[in-house]
């Protein structure tokens, strides 16, 4: 057996105890991991700002969020409706007799999580595909981000000893360091492995998923790839608010030089008075701000090619750069502007160039606006900055932004994701190999899980959730309708 094939068999073996801890105990271990990560905080965070560059207040208020989301999910698991149980009872009368039928979502086995560069703790090794997975009752094999490799593991010394504390089996997370292109493509051919979470590049995301489809038993792969997260920018609230939405979107635009997925990459409208006044405010804020390093040097190349070859495109204007030319591993802040018409005619300009870039996209027309936007591709966010006047003329391109991403946000910014039941952080393809399934938020504990009908089971052979007398307290649908007491 080489390295792989030990992780994943002490992942399937793990899978086999964990998966049958009772929720409390599975809550337990997650907030466990929660006070053993808030323990380590300070030298957590000093070592994730060596490495990653990113700021001591951003990385505290990022570490706060992940203990949050393993809290979040200690209480999801805790309260138990989220496995979806539904009982149908058997009908001997009816013809023909209708049989007990009973069904909840249960775990899917282990997972293999990747940590993602641009969020070293809330996307990483106990962020939160780890904490989802867990609390859904799989087991996880972490493989960290090889440009925050210390932090990761801290992090998982952090999970090992709140594996000890709760007594859950020893291999219900393990954590791997190495290349993606070895280990991460072991790790996700393992025939033992049953998922794939992932943040990344487009690149990165799709390699894993063809790999995880041309397996023998192919498995799902949750990536999240790529968005240019467009707002539309209506008349009224540019001729009423430029100014407003200048400093608010050069804010947004350049929080975390750039590296969000949900950063505002294009800025869609129709030409006016009132637009022309944005874009020239919206370039002089660019223009002081100042460039910091980006997460790691392949990232800082990559965004510094990919501005290039965006600036260089037919028709685009430079509307704004940081006037502080870029030191050695920065980002170099930039707004540009293109015509409807030459935006039309070039896919390029619909690329993500991940990093403090923002392309506005001048229309002709609302028919041009509308037709730029129907050449979108799948997107994680949509934004519409409008006014209740705006609302009421446009109400066909509210509902088209609808068909195109995962959240529709009104007069607010796109970056800054709340983690909570409501929130999701998905989108249809390329944001997202699978439109379904969030990545932040409570119901991202469905992509561990897969529904099993249990049909004329006796009453002691069934998992808690679905016997008679109700013993979780959980909420469930008892002949199509909702109830928590006895049947
Ligand atoms: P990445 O290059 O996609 O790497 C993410 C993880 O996937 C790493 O562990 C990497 O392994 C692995 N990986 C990459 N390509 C692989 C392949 N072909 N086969 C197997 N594993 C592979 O992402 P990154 O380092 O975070 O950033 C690079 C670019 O990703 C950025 O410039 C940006 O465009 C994009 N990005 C997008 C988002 C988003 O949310 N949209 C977030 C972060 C980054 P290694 O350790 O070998 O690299």
């Amino acid at each position: 057996m080489n390295d792989i094939d030990i992780v994943m068999q002490n992942a399937a073996n793990a899978f086999k105890k964990y998966a049958l801890l009772t929720p409390a105990a599975k809550a337990g271990f997650l907030n466990e991991i929660a006070v053993q990560i808030e323990n380590d905080r300070a030298s957590l965070v000093k070592v994730a700002n060596e490495e990653s560059n990113l700021p001591l207040p951003r990385l505290n208020g990022e570490l706060t969020r992940t203990t949050n989301q393993l809290k979040l999910f200690a209480n999801l698991i805790k309260e138990g409706s989220w496995v979806e149980a539904a009982i149908d009872l058997a009908d001997v009368q009816r013809t023909p007799p209708k049989p007990d039928t009973r069904k909840m979502l249960l775990p899917v086995g282990p997972v293999v999580v990747f940590g993602a560069s641009n969020f070293p703790f809330a996307f990483s090794t106990a962020g939160g595909d780890t904490a989802s997975a867990l609390a859904s009752g799989s087991t996880v094999v972490v493989k960290g981000h090889s440009a925050h490799a210390e932090t990761s593991g801290k992090m998982f010394d952090a999970i090992k000893k709140a594996i000890v504390i709760s007594g859950v089996p020893e291999y219900t997370v393990q954590h791997v360091l190495g290349s993606g292109s070895t280990v991460g493509k072991a790790l996700v051919q393992h025939a033992e492995t049953t998922g794939v979470g992932f943040t990344g590049s487009l690149s990165g995301g799709m390699a894993l998923w063809k790999l995880a489809n041309e397996r023998e038993r192919p498995i799902p792969v949750f990536a999240e790839m790529s968005s240019i997260n467009p707002v539309v920018f209506l008349p009224d609230t540019l001729e009423k608010n430029a100014e407003t939405l200048a400093k608010t979107y050069a804010a947004s635009i350049t929080l975390g030089m750039g590296q969000f997925c949900t950063n505002p990459g294009l800025l869609l409208a129709v030409k006016s008075k009132g637009l022309d006044d944005f874009l020239s405010l919206l370039g002089k804020e660019i223009a002081a701000v100042i460039p910091q390093k980006m997460l790691h040097k392949a990232i800082q190349e990559s965004f510094a090619r990919g501005l290039n070859e965006a600036l260089a495109q037919k028709g685009i204007q430079k509307i704004g750069q940081s006037v502080q030319q870029p030191g050695e591993g920065e980002a170099y802040p930039t707004v540009a502007s293109v015509s409807g018409k030459d935006f039309l005619q070039n896919p390029h300009l619909r690329e993500e160039v991940f990093g403090p870039y923002s392309l506005a996209i001048i229309c002709d027309s609302k028919a041009q606006l509308i037709e730029a936007l129907t050449a979108l591709k799948g997107q994680l966010t949509t934004t519409i900055m409008a006014t209740d006047d705006d609302i009421t003329a446009h109400g066909d391109i509210i509902h088209l932004q609808q068909t195109l991403a995962g959240r529709i946000i009104l007069n607010d910014v796109p970056t800054g994701v709340e983690v909570c039941a409501s929130m999701v952080h998905g989108g249809p393809f390329p944001a997202t190999t699978d439109a379904r399934y969030t990545s932040v938020g409570t119901t991202a504990i469905k992509r561990w899980v897969r529904p099993i009908c249990f049909q004329g089971f006796k009453d002691d052979m069934l998992p808690d959730a679905l016997k008679d007398n109700n013993p979780l307290n959980i909420w469930r649908i008892v002949n199509g309708e909702w109830k928590k007491n006895n049947i």
